[in-house]
C-alpha cells in the first residue's frame, strides 16, 4: 500500500523534528497531499492507525488536506483543474505546467513537551506547535 510508505516517512520526519523540539508526545499532525500523489485520505488514516501504536504518535489525530490538480498554460496563462493530468491547454492547445496537485508535506504538528509530561497537566493551550 502506497499510503503506508507515505505515513512511515512522514512519521520519521515529524519524530525527528519533535525530538529536536523536546516534544515527547505528538497529539495532532496535518498532512497536505496533492491529487497527483494518488494518496487516498482514508487509506492514509488507516496507515496512520496501523503504524502509530507504541510510538510517540499513539492516540494522535491525523488531519489530511487534499489539494486538487491545477494546471496553468505556459502560453496563454489559463488555469484549469482537469480530473486527470493532461498537458495540453484546452484554450490554445499549448503546453501546461502543474501549479498544484504534487504537494506532499506536513503542514504542522502539535504535541506535548517534556515539561508538561512531568509537570502539572493543565491540558488546554499548552500544546507546542511546530511548523515546517
Ligand atoms: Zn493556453
Amino acid at each position: 500500500m502506497h499510503e503506508l510508505g507515505i505515513v512511515q516517512s512522514m512519521m520519521e520526519m515529524v519524530e525527528e523534528s519533535a525530538v529536536a523540539n523536546r516534544i515527547v508526545k505528538v497529539t495532532r499532525v496535518k498532512l497536505v497531499v496533492g491529487q497527483l500523489t494518488l494518496a487516498q485520505p482514508d487509506l492514509l488514516q488507516f496507515a496512520f492507525a496501523t503504524l502509530t501504536p507504541g510510538t510517540i504518535f499513539e492516540g494522535a489525530e491525523l488531519e489530511v488536506e487534499e489539494r486538487p490538480l491545477v494546471l496553468r498554460c505556459c502560453s496563454c496563462g489559463a488555469t484549469f483543474a482537469p480530473e486527470y493530468i493532461q498537458y495540453a491547454c484546452p484554450t490554445c492547445g499549448e503546453r501546461c505546467e502543474v501549479t498544484s496537485g504534487k504537494e506532499l508535506y506536513v503542514d504542522f504538528f502539535e504535541g506535548d513537551t517534556e515539561e508538561e509530561e512531568h509537570g502539572n497537566k493543565s491540558g488546554d493551550g499548552a500544546a507546542a506547535t511546530s511548523r515546517q
